[in-house]
Formats: structure tokens, C-alpha cells, sequence
């Protein structure tokens, strides 16, 4: 494995503490390492932020990272929307079936987040195209867009609505 540099992440965006709206103060960094499709692997410095309000301890969240993925979210969002003989991320098999069923098992929450954010904060949401061939990644399109990146555009405002589910557990009874 090549060591590549580690880079500092800064999200543009200003993001109130998911669980009670408070401000975020940063007290600090942790790194993160993330793989690519290449197989290889990144190190980030993500900055580990302090809710002022409820003292929670929360990290920045870039569009790169799915929360409990060691894989970029490029990455993913290419496994799960593409068949299984169009992949080209250096994964193992059980990897990658464990996105496809992840992303099946999270389309329903995420729909159904993506509806209540669109509510609460007014925002305009495409017309519902009909048609019985709709892909699930396909179903997100009136909310994300389907331009590359669409999986980010899912994760971010899901995360830092605290609506994010931990599944790990469903796959790996115990291990922490
Ligand atoms: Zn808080």
C-alpha cells in the first residue's frame, strides 16, 4: 500500500448540531482513512466539532465519506447503481453485495427523510416521474438529482438531520 499525504477537510457549509440545532465549535481533528476505487487508500483530517447547546461531540461529514464506510462515497454510489458486471471498485465480492443490500435496505428511510426535510424546510421537489422501470437510485432523482454525486446529495442531509441509521450490526452480529 502507497502512503498518500493526509489532507484537512473544511466543509463550506455551516452545519447545526443534528440532534438539537445548536452551534458547533471545533475542538479538534481525527483522522480518517478512506479507500478508492483504485484500491487505494486516502487519509483524511476531518475536524471533530463540539455542540455548544447539548455539548455533544459530532465530526464534519464531506461529501466524500458515508458515515461507516471505509470506501468513498463515489465509490459506493457507483457499486449500487450499476449492474454487477459494470463494477470496477477494487472490493471484494462480500463488499460489495453488503452495499447493494445496505443501499436497498436504506431506500425507504431516505425517501421518506428526504420528504420530511423537503417539508420543514419548504423546499421545491421535482414532479414524481411514473414508470415501472424506476431503479431505486432512480426513485431519489426528484430530491438529488441524478447528476454524479447523487449519493452524497442523500447522505449529507440525511446525517446532519441526525435521521442517519447505523446498520453495521445487521451484518456483523457483535463486532465493533
Ligand atoms: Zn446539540
Amino acid at each position: 500500500m502507497r502512503r498518500a499525504p493526509a489532507f484537512s477537510v473544511r466543509c463550506a457549509e455551516v452545519v447545526p448540531c443534528p440532534c438539537c440545532g445548536g452551534s458547533l465549535s471545533v475542538i479538534g481533528s481525527r483522522k480518517r482513512k478512506l479507500w478508492e476505487a483504485s484500491g487505494e487508500q486516502r487519509l483524511l483530517i476531518v475536524r471533530r466539532l463540539r455542540c455548544v447547546t447539548c455539548r455533544k461531540i459530532h465530526h464534519e461529514l464531506p461529501n466524500c465519506i458515508v458515515p461507516y464506510k471505509r470506501y468513498e462515497s463515489a465509490c459506493v454510489e457507483s457499486v449500487v447503481a450499476s449492474e454487477p458486471e459494470e463494477i470496477v471498485v477494487a472490493a471484494d465480492h462480500s463488499t460489495l453485495y453488503r452495499w447493494r443490500s445496505w443501499f436497498r435496505s436504506q431506500t425507504v428511510h431516505w425517501m421518506g427523510c428526504l420528504e420530511s426535510i423537503a417539508i420543514r424546510f419548504t423546499l421545491d421537489v421535482a414532479e414524481e416521474s411514473s414508470g415501472p422501470s424506476q431503479t431505486a437510485h432512480h426513485r431519489f432523482g426528484r430530491y438529488v438529482g441524478d447528476a454524479a454525486g447523487w449519493l452524497a446529495r442523500i447522505v449529507r442531509p440525511v446525517a446532519n438531520s441526525n435521521f442517519w441509521v447505523h446498520t453495521r450490526s445487521a451484518f456483523l452480529s457483535g463486532a465493533r
